[in-house]
């Protein structure tokens, strides 16, 4: 019995949307932007606001995180509302599909499975075909292909996921000391083996000692939080338009796979820091300028940080050429693509080679 209240009070944080109109179901398009039933045409609105999507304190984040102990996954098994079969899902599963009706529903429970819920969305704008078009267009460029990946790069199934990001903001100042250092030339005379005096040109590097400050304000910070999807994959589809972010609805997540974060908020703040650390840096030598640097040291001081959690519209595919798989990502927002492509180490080969002909020809010519 007491088995039995548990499974309906779980049965109720799985959302469905049936169509109001046929008993369909409903779902959101990204073509269409959108949710809507594929069967008779009924359109739901959604909230287009962002009121929800506001910068919250890491600090007080970090002091929560100690007291929040995290659940331990399980599996449970829900009913279909759809069909009535028995679906197993696992706490921590967003999407879920009933293998029996096909039927879509989220797993509202999921998100609790973390500390932090997510803010904000953006919806997918690239649709499945539209995804796959970029693909086609995007594997005929590059110059080292080989010449068969068009026809032969076989398309794996593409997933449109929803993935779970960080933003951090942070108030910095900081302050460097270095030396610059800055080229002249002088002219000295020396005697050559044959006893004649001559002279040439010598490069000198006069150091200037220099020290600065500045501030910096670092606005959403975008930090992957799945350690599922590699850095390397996902930065290279930025940037997201960040100001079309809309309060999140799970609504929106119907019919699409997604994921709940892995990286937590610190861990991510932890690769959000060192990439400002990079930038300040970058800022730190380009204000001590010269044509060379030496011993430049930075210290900075962050404050003020914060964050959002928002989830992110991105396609993910794999193809296979030659027997071995190429990932690709789509920016789900903008269609930006990235992805790697096999290299033709006959084409490779054939440019070294030339350039190795081309720099004796010169040589040769201007010898003579
Ligand atoms: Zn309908
Ligand atoms: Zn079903």
């Amino acid at each position: 019995m007491q088995e039995f209240e548990q499974n309906q009070e779980y049965l109720e944080s799985v959302l469905q949307l049936p169509c109001p109109s046929c008993g369909g179901e409903l779902s959101y398009s990204a073509s269409k932007q959108e949710i809507n039933c594929n069967h008779c045409g009924f359109v739901k609105a959604f909230e287009q606001a962002n009121d929800m999507v506001q910068e919250k304190s890491l600090e007080s984040a970090a002091q929560q995180m100690q007291q929040f102990s995290p659940k331990t996954i399980q599996k449970k098994v829900i009913d279909c509302g759809n069909c009535g079969a028995q679906i197993m899902i696992q706490d921590d599963e967003v999407s879920v599909r009933c293998n029996f009706c096909g039927s879509e529903k989220v797993n509202e429970k999921a998100m609790d499975q973390n500390l932090i819920q997510p803010q904000g969305i953006i919806p997918f704008m690239v649709d499945k075909q539209s995804a796959k078009d970029k693909f086609s267009e995007w594997i005929k460029k590059g110059w080292f292909k080989p010449n068969k990946l068009k026809t032969l790069a076989a398309l794996g199934d593409v997933h449109g996921i929803y993935v779970p990001f960080w933003t951090y903001d942070a108030k910095t100042f900081s302050n460097w000391t270095g030396e610059a250092g800055f080229h002249y030339y002088v002219t000295e005379s020396y005697t050559d083996s044959e006893g004649n005096s001559k002279t040439r040109q010598v490069k000198k590097t006069r150091w200037e000692y220099r020290s600065g400050s500045f501030d910096k304000f670092f606005d959403d910070v975008l930090i992957v939080a799945s350690k599922g999807l590699p850095h390397k994959v996902i930065t290279p589809i930025y940037p997201y338009e960040l100001d079309k972010v809309i309060n999140y609805n799970n609504d929106l997540l119907v019919g699409w796979e997604a994921e709940i974060y892995s990286l937590d908020v610190m861990e991510g703040y932890g690769v959000a820091d060192e990439q400002m650390d990079v930038e300040i840096r970058r800022i730190a030598k380009s204000q001590l300028g010269g044509d060379t640097q030496r011993g430049l040291r930075v210290n900075s001081q962050k404050w003020g940080q914060t964050f959002k959690h928002i989830i992110l519209p991105v396609w993910l595919c794999s193809y296979i050429y030659n027997d071995k798989t190429y990932q690709f990502a789509v920016n789900g927002q903008t269609g930006k693509i990235n992805g790697s492509k096999p290299v033709s180490w006959v084409k490779v080969a054939s440019l070294v080679l030339f350039i190795i002909v081309l720099i004796a020809v010169i040589y040769v010519a201007s010898n003579q």
